[in-house]
């Protein structure tokens, strides 16, 4: 499932969706502040342009509309139902999630935002 290959491992990788050889990213840590929405103008592998058109990312906003509120969901899970926290607790706990995993939430809307437009290419990635 998270092989070289499958949609699921560009996405959580960040690597080029045509070819997975390569992170798309210039800095593979996301908590790097500075660099953590910079993505590289093209695949060095196989030469795909990541930016299909001008200002392609905004799209990623939907997607991490959808993203922050699973992280939302799993911190209210595991605050409410594990730690048994109060509704403040409960409130600080999501606050404090979407804090901290801000960074990966971004990359993963961008990530999951290129794949639905670019899909894996076998030919390419064996180039
Ligand atoms: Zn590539």
């Amino acid at each position: 499932m998270f092989k070289k290959g499958s949609k699921l491992y560009s996405i959580l990788t960040g690597s080029c969706p045509k070819c997975h050889q390569e992170s798309m990213y210039g800095n593979k840590n996301p908590y790097h502040l500075s660099e953590v929405l910079h993505i590289n103008e093209k695949c060095s592998h196989c030469d795909t342009k990541y930016r299909i058109e001008p200002s392609f990312f905004y799209g990623a906003m939907y997607v991490s509309y959808g993203v922050g509120i699973a992280f939302a969901v799993a911190a209210f899970v595991i605050s409410h139902f594990v730690f048994k926290a109060s509704v403040h607790g409960v409130f600080i706990s999501i606050v404090v999630t979407l804090v901290i995993f801000a960074p990966i939430i971004m990359r993963l809307s961008r990530n999951i935002w290129i794949n639905i437009f670019m899909h894996y290419d076998k030919d390419l990635s064996e180039k």
